[in-house]
């Protein structure tokens, strides 16, 4: 299914133009355009999802093998010391563009990318709750 007002439709059909690493028929691999690291780049499936939580489970396993794939040749190409892989999840998780992508963001030994959260402590409340929750 494609969404006519989707950007990263878009993209992944190679109606707009992209800077492309990778293509297959489920996925488009390509450059960030506002990277947070030099090669920054987007997994991007052809058929629109609007997040993880919609994703078909094939894609899912595929696009995990694909970023697998994708970072252990980019890592020699790039020369870069470590890989953050970050998937967003709606707004409040920082998803601004809503067709599923996942980013790999490499990164280098001392650089200033703004990845992270303040650590926090589990409390026995919380732990109690949501063990039972889930079960
Ligand atoms: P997110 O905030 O997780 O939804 O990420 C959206 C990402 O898409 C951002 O890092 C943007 O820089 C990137 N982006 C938006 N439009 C384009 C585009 N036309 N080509 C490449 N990357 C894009
Ligand atoms: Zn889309």
């Amino acid at each position: 299914m494609k969404d006519d007002r989707c950007i990263f439709c878009k993209i992944a059909a190679g109606e707009i133009p992209s800077a492309t690493l990778y293509e297959d028929t489920d996925f488009r691999v390509v450059l960030d355009l506002n990277p947070a690291s030099k090669g920054h780049a987007l997994i991007i499936p052809k058929e629109h999802y609007r997040n993880l939580y919609d994703l078909d489970d094939a894609l899912a396993a595929k696009a995990l093998v694909l970023a697998k794939k994708m970072i252990c040749k980019l890592k020699d190409v790039l020369g870069c010391d470590g890989y953050n892989i970050v998937q967003n999840n709606e707004e409040a998780a920082g998803q601004s563009v809503f067709h599923f992508h996942m980013h790999m963001i490499p990164r280098y030994q001392g650089d200033t990318v703004g990845l992270g959260w303040h650590m926090g402590t589990l409390t026995e409340e919380d732990k109690k709750e949501l063990l039972e929750k889930i079960r």
